[in-house]
């Protein structure tokens, strides 16, 4: 009931390249479906270096800002849109920590992945970056408002 109260908020979910490569799509986003999160889009694309560096804009002056642009890439990447009370905290916590050694077992970086640089998965840090990130990665059109049918399937 407290958490009904809460606002409905919006994430960008981004499965990396080698989150791709390694055939970890399905288990990825099973886990934000099962936690119970709404998909509002998703689609497989390769994302250009532009968009990458855009996304990114925030770490153009980190030393390791054109590895990371390669890494996003270099290889097509899984968006998604989920949407939920609390998603963005939520789904935060399920990713894990940046850092995948420092990431807790049952976290997606930490029982999938060992390198910062190799992290399998993106996940907005904030409610306003959940909405300038899926607005960044999708058109129009390409996003669903949808609610889940109440009529039973089996009689
Ligand atoms: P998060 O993805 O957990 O929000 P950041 O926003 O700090 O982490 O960084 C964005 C991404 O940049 C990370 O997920 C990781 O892929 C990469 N990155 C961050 N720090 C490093 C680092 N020290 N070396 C290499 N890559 C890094
Ligand atoms: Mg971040």
């Amino acid at each position: 009931l407290v958490a009904s109260m809460e606002e409905v908020e919006q994430t960008y979910i981004m499965i990396k390249p080698d989150g791709v490569q390694r055939g970890l799509v399905g288990e990825i986003i099973s886990r934000f479906e099962r936690k119970g999160f709404k998909l509002t889009g998703l689609k497989l694309f390769q994302c250009p270096k532009e968009l990458a560096e855009e996304h990114y804009k925030d770490l153009q002056s980190k030393p390791f800002f054109p590895k990371l642009i390669d890494y996003i890439t270099s290889g097509p990447v899984v968006c998604m849109g989920w949407e939920g009370v609390g998603v963005v905290a939520s789904a935060r916590k399920l990713i894990g920590a940046t850092n995948p050694l420092n990431a807790e077992p049952g976290t997606i970086r930490g029982d999938l992945a060992v390198q910062t640089g190799r992290n399998v998965v993106h996940g907005s840090d904030s409610p306003d970056n959940g909405k300038r990130e899926i607005a960044l990665w999708f058109k129009e059109g390409e996003l669903c408002a949808w609610a889940a049918v109440q009529e039973p399937w089996l009689m």
